[in-house]
């Protein structure tokens, strides 16, 4: 068999511009992660995250998350998580605690209670409202994270962290306006923001750019989601304003019922993600661990973090 000639192949390839490889890790230090974790409804998931804990332990993220549920609907559940990480592991929580749908005095107890179990981080949140109806502040509650963040300063002296959005808050007036937001919850006493999970790195270094010709200083620490289930995270990220890339939708498209591809591909996505970043300069991490902790893991270790243990 033959094979003709293709003379502009080699030119077309020795004429498209040279990317370097990304710049190795030499002499850096791991980057500093940390993981969120939602509180589990029955006992098989229970187990599950207890397990999903264990695995990520050993990675020693500066501090580990649990959510509350929307409308604070988990509140006991989330509280029950907290105080079993402080009683029974030497990680550092941080509890999640929304302003919505809850009287001042009745969120305000709840960061008290935190504070006598020990807790000292919490993630001040607004909250969302039950779906299809609109945010509207609670009758003598926190209208805004902002708000919540004042009220922590009163009560006892919290490492808060709050969100950010590099896509824009939903219901923002504009990106200034929400970015004003951010600004006034860290000059209000937060240590960092913690981004909503976003794919295209592009708009999260452009709103790093943006927040520091705004005169902030403190880490806006990206919030990254590796994606197995695609279909879902779709869904999500429809609701929380995040961009899919297309680039993205093609690598996962028909691979709905293939598993073992689409965590591969997942696998890749997700480290390419965290590469770019790092590459960028980006030296803290916030995983949305979705109580799965292997691609988590796997991805921290492609960052460079080992380990305590040696093994793994
Ligand atoms: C890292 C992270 C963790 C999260 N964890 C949880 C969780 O555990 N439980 C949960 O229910 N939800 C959680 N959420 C979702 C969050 O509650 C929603 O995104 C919510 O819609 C906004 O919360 P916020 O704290 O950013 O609100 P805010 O900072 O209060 O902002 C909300 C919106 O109001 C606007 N705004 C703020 N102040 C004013 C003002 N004075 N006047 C007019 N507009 C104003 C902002 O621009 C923004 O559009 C999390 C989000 C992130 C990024």
């Amino acid at each position: 068999m033959s094979h003709s000639p293709a003379p502009e192949t080699l030119r077309r390839w020795a004429e498209t511009t040279r990317i370097a490889p990304l710049p190795a890790r030499a002499g850096a230090a791991p980057p500093a992660i940390s993981f969120e974790f939602f509180p589990p409804k029955t006992p098989a998931l229970e187990a599950q995250l207890w397990a999903c804990i264990e695995r990520l332990a050993v990675l020693r993220p500066a501090f580990v998350s649990v959510t509350y549920g929307a409308g604070g609907t988990t509140q006991e559940r989330t509280h029950a998580t907290v105080l079993r990480l402080v009683r029974e592991t030497s990680l550092t929580p941080a509890a999640h605690l929304t302003c919505v749908g809850a009287t001042r005095e009745a969120v305000d107890e709840v960061a008290r209670r935190y504070w006598q179990a020990g807790v000292r981080h919490i993630v001040a949140l607004r909250g969302d409202p039950p779906s299809g109806e609109r945010y509207a502040p609670y009758p003598g509650g926190y209208p805004f994270a902002a708000d919540l963040v004042k009220g922590l300063r009163r009560i006892a002296d919290f490492e808060i962290s709050v969100a950010a959005y590099p896509e824009t808050h939903p219901e923002a007036a504009s990106p200034e306006a929400d970015l004003d937001n951010l600004k006034r919850k860290l000059d209000a006493g937060a240590a960092r923001a913690i981004t909503q999970v976003f794919f295209d790195n592009a708009a999260f270094l452009r709103f790093l750019d943006r927040a520091v010709a705004a005169g902030i200083t403190a880490p806006i620490v990206p919030g990254i989601m590796p994606v197995t289930n695609f279909a879902q995270a779709r869904r999500f990220a429809e609701t929380c304003g995040t961009q899919v890339p297309g680039w993205m939708a093609e690598m996962f498209e028909g691979l709905d019922d293939d598993l073992e591809t689409r965590r591969m591909v997942a696998a890749a996505v997700a480290a390419e993600q965290v590469r770019l970043l790092q590459a960028n300069g980006i030296d803290e991490f916030h995983f949305y661990t979705l109580n799965r902790p292997d691609l988590t893991y796997a991805i921290a270790r492609i960052l460079g973090v080992k380990p305590e243990t040696g093994a793994g």
